[in-house]
């Protein structure tokens, strides 16, 4: 069974680590239920897609009923495609959940200790990567297109845990719905960066389908990142979802050209009261 099951039309949730810590908010949205129209039908989170801003707060709110988060203890970013990560704490809650200017510039990984935060960052076809250390209950997102990933966010994440003393070999991770291989086609530019990243590692992530024209699975390189930075193999869950063939669940930058909105990774503690 996949890891990551529909909870609620609104979005997907992670039973596994859910069944392990139930005061846990961790999933993904759809693009269903929502306000937003035209291209963005309906359910748009993201600020930066042209999308009115009041569908967007409004679409907010839907999510933030349904986990019972409210979008003032949410955190998002202005993502780059870098490698930046930001430790949060309590008072960073709210920036970047109710508007885009009060986001977290030049930030494509968050990491919290602390309860009531929720940690969210936008997608459409990029890796979303869940970290989960459940002894200290640290928790973290990253966002992994191609450049986050041979940028080596997946590995950045765990030096960052491990900077507190966190193991590797303690961390459980999702990888959750992003783009399949046969729904990403690179050519060879990317492909050497990925076997730079990749160097020592013996199965390779992609395949050749004509000249110059790989099919990349981002999911399995993120994965093999993750694996050589020291966390085990089976503490890492990978969604079979790909929001390029889901096309009644997701929006997707490569199906749809460019022009379509965002879903939100989300990961936060509740607070006890909740
Ligand atoms: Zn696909």
């Amino acid at each position: 069974m996949d890891p990551f099951i529909l909870k609620d039309k609104e979005y997907f949730h992670l039973p596994d680590w859910v069944r392990k810590s139930p005061d846990l908010a961790v999933g993904f949205t759809t693009k269903n239920g929502g306000l937003s129209q035209g291209k963005l039908d309906s359910l748009n989170m993201g600020f930066h897609v042209n999308d009115r801003t009041n569908n967007v707060c409004e679409n907010r709110q839907i999510v933030a009923q349904k986990l019972g988060f409210p979008t003032d203890h949410w955190v998002g970013a202005e993502q780059t495609h870098e490698v930046n990560i930001k430790t949060i704490s309590s008072t960073d809650k709210g920036k970047g959940g109710n508007d885009y200017e009060s986001a977290f510039s030049r930030t494509d990984g968050f990491i919290t200790f602390e309860r009531g935060i929720l940690l969210t960052l936008c997608y459409a076809d990029c890796v979303p990567i869940y970290f989960l250390h459940p002894q200290s209950k640290a928790i973290g997102v990253a966002h992994a297109g191609w450049k986050g990933t041979v940028g080596g966010i997946a590995q950045k994440m765990i030096q960052n845990f491990q900077f507190y003393g966190i193991h590797p070999s303690e961390i459980l991770v999702a990888i959750g719905p992003s783009i399949c291989e046969n729904c990403y086609i690179v050519d060879d530019y990317v492909i050497n960066l990925v076997q730079n990243r990749l160097e020592g590692v013996e199965s390779k992530p992609y395949k050749e389908v004509s000249p110059n024209q790989y099919a990349l699975n981002l999911k399995e390189c993120n994965k093999e990142i993750l694996i050589s930075a020291g966390v085990l193999r089976e503490n890492i869950l990978v969604t079979q979802l790909c929001t390029s063939c889901s096309k009644d669940y997701f929006y997707s930058h490569r199906r749809d050209q460019g022009s379509t909105g965002r879903m939100i990774s989300f990961i936060g503690w509740k607070e006890a009261n909740f």
